[in-house]
């Protein structure tokens, strides 16, 4: 099968004939239809210094996808060949105190899906069932392929109430702007999104975010000012990993404000402590979605009329990947698409 392999230890992707991948009878074989391309891939594509930590080499890309099941193993119940399905991109161990417990999202020896071991971006990939979503309802494929990232926007978009809330997101890639249409749908008062990207920040605004804040051009505090806040924001949503997100973030929060982060800072970095512990606020940390309630959660979102198709700006053949990598790359698109059909 053609799969998109990081063959060597250097900046690139290979195209290339590998075998099909095997299964076992807890397994499900899933014919690949779409995929999106993440962040993730991108730092593997450039080999940067976490994908050189992250890594082992030869490694098929890719956690983003939708696909037809093509078989199952023996032991597998509830998921029929012709399904069709997406898959949650963290395997879990099954062990540890919190799998044991059920929140397996906590599980302290995850291994990704695309990264620890051979992911989706070929014309096949195995899962274990466990890890395997069918679509049990009308989907757009486009949608059904980026279940994962919009996970991870809704895991953190829900994390506290926001119903009636004004809400603030640091950082319009496409997660955050997912996450401003699901604050938005959600019963959120307001949703506030910042960015430097123009374009971003118009994907922004077309997915329904009330202020799309040019954080080049005006700090947090002007929106606070245009929106007629007294307060300060009471839930902030950090998407973009960045020291100075994080602080405009706290100096711009309510008393008793509640911070989801999901952006991942490339290194440690100073906020105003003092400001945190006086102010109340608490943190907390988002890793992937929860298994399967956020999952459950997206479904009947988008049963509700919650709109993605502007976070979806490019697709692409899985041939042309390299003209898909490179449009992600400028950090000024959304979710680019790759079709594994034609
Ligand atoms: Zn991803
Ligand atoms: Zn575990």
């Amino acid at each position: 099968m053609k799969a998109l392999v990081k063959q060597h230890a250097e900046p690139g992707l290979w195209l290339m004939d590998v075998p099909e991948p095997e299964t076992g009878p807890g397994d499900v074989l899933i014919k690949v239809l779409r995929t999106g391309i993440c962040g993730t891939d991108l730092h593997i594509r450039s080999w940067d210094g976490w994908a050189q930590g992250a890594v082992r080499t030869p490694l098929i890309l890719g956690h983003e996808f939708v696909g037809e099941v093509a078989a199952v193993g023996a032991d597998v119940q509830d998921i029929a060949v012709g399904d069709l399905v997406s898959g949650e991109g963290h395997l879990v161990c099954g062990k540890c105190r919190n799998c044991l417990a059920g929140r397996r999202h906590l599980c302290r020896s995850t291994v990704g899906l695309g990264v620890g071991r051979d992911g989706a971006f070929a014309e096949y990939v195995a899962l274990p069932a466990s890890n395997v979503w069918v679509h049990r309802t009308k989907v757009d494929l486009d949608v059904a392929a980026i279940f994962d990232p919009f996970g991870n926007a809704v895991h953190t978009a829900l994390s506290f109430p926001l119903v009636g809330e004004d809400v603030l997101i640091t950082g319009a890639g496409p997660i955050g702007i997912m996450a401003a249409a699901v604050a938005k749908h959600a019963g959120a008062r307001s949703v506030v999104i910042t960015d430097v990207s123009e374009s971003r920040l118009e994907i922004a605004r077309k997915a329904g975010a009330t202020l799309a804040l040019n954080v080049a051009e005006h700090d947090i505090a002007h929106a606070q000012k245009q929106l007629g806040l007294k307060e300060g924001f009471d839930i902030g949503l950090e998407m973009s990993g960045r020291p100075e997100a994080m602080r405009d973030m706290v100096a711009n929060m309510t008393h008793g404000g509640r911070i989801a982060m999901l952006g991942l800072p490339a290194q440690e970095f100073a906020v105003d402590w003092a400001k945190i512990v006086t102010s109340m606020i608490t943190i907390k940390g988002i890793y992937g979605r929860e298994m399967f309630e956020t999952w459950y959660a997206m479904t009947v979102l988008l049963e509700g009329g919650l709109d993605l198709s502007p976070v979806i700006t490019g697709k692409y053949g899985y041939q042309d990947f390299d003209a898909a990598f490179d449009e992600a790359a400028t950090a000024r698109s959304g979710k680019i698409i790759l079709d594994w059909t034609v």
